[in-house]
């Protein structure tokens, strides 16, 4: 049986995989494909309903914030949370924390002014800064909850008296959150909730409306709110297939749940990197990422050798991004304790023969 470590698109479950490829064939029993049926239909409206009212209850969305789905990626929420947030002549503050941080920081830098409050540039980012200040005049602070490419994560909320914008793509629905403690929180569903090609925005709505801008309609969070996620065509099958995950998840107990799981997978796997003297882990201990879990060799030689060993046992996806090299473990709530035990094998196994 093969495991996928992959860090995103990533891993979903088996009975989301069967589900979704029955309605590519016959949707709900309506003879008709769910990749023809119209946006407009009674019966995709109550999918994205029910989508909808899935995200609202598994993370206890307060009233007051609205649920978007849209297009374009948590890339494209870098540009729009500015764009939406940031009024002209204001600042917006931002925490540094990785690659994904980065391309935020320089794409908010296009539509107004940002203060970076501090960055782990420095020790390329095994870490998250503690000590930094957020202006009070800042129009939001933004930061990136979980460092997919660096094994990194914030676990709590920054204290902020400015609104918060959270990029949660690759922790989304993996931990309980607070929906009230944020402004705006976005996340890409490839890497917990769905498939690619939908993005899930969940905004206060109060936020909204105060930059003094005129924006493209396409990029205003208001012309969605008020079409419903309608106001173009939706990814239909991205945000149907995201449905499918948020039931299994739902049915599954929620998100305490899954957290507990994450908790156990994460643990299981970091305990092995500690005892197995052949690896060690990249981030510091206390930062360490329960979704990406980052570990390198301690003999470089080592490196490809695992890689081979892991196919070989049909571990898929753990090469490390490049910025970090090694490997990185991606452990999203659809990879079972199952998989993660099978890499701890393979682990000693690797131990056994190479020392
Ligand atoms: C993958 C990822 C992104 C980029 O998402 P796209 O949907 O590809 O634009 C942004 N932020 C984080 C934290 C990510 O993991």
């Amino acid at each position: 049986m093969k495991h996928n470590f992959g860090a995103g698109p990533c891993i979903l479950p088996q009975e989301v995989f069967q589900k979704a490829s029955q309605a590519v064939l016959n949707f709900n029993d309506t003879g008709l494909s769910i990749l023809e049926i119209s946006h407009r239909s009674k019966e995709f409206e109550g999918v994205i309903a029910e989508t909808e009212s899935l995200v609202r209850e598994l993370l206890s969305v307060p009233l007051g914030y609205s649920i978007l789905f849209l297009q374009g990626g948590a890339s494209t929420q870098f540009a729009m949370a500015p764009m939406n947030l940031l009024p002209e002549g204001s600042k917006a503050a931002y925490l540094d924390t990785g690659t994904w941080a980065s391309k935020a920081i320089k794409e908010a830098k296009r539509i107004g002014q940002v203060t970076v409050v501090a960055s782990s540039n420095d020790a390329n980012y095994t870490y998250v800064p503690k000590d930094y200040e957020i202006p009070t005049d800042a129009a939001y602070f933004h930061y990136t909850s979980n460092n997919t490419i660096f094994g990194t994560e914030i676990f709590e909320t920054p204290a902020s008296v400015v609104p918060i914008v959270s990029d949660m793509s690759s922790d989304i629905l993996s931990r309980k959150i607070k929906v009230s403690d944020y402004g705006l929180i976005y996340a890409g569903a490839q890497k917990n909730m769905g498939p690619a090609g939908v993005t899930l925005v969940i905004v206060k709505d109060e936020l909204l409306g105060k930059t003094g801008r005129t924006l493209p309609s396409i990029f205003d969070y208001q012309s969605h709110i008020a079409a419903g996620s309608m106001y173009n065509t939706p990814p239909v099958y991205s945000i149907f297939v995201s449905m499918l995950n948020l039931r299994w998840l739902k049915k599954k107990g929620g998100i305490d749940v899954i957290e507990q799981e994450n908790i156990i997978k994460s643990r299981t796997l970091y305990d092995e990197i500690e005892r197995n003297p052949l690896f060690k882990g990249t981030a510091i201990t206390e930062d360490r990422s329960r979704m990406n879990v980052t570990f390198v060799t301690e003999n470089k030689a080592h490196e490809t050798a695992f890689l081979d060993l892991a196919k070989e046992r049909e571990l898929i996806g753990l090469k490390g991004h490049r910025s970090v090299g090694g490997f990185r473990a991606s452990i999203y709530n659809a990879l079972s304790i199952t998989g993660v035990n099978a890499l701890v094998d393979a682990m000693q196994e690797f131990e056994e023969k190479n020392t």
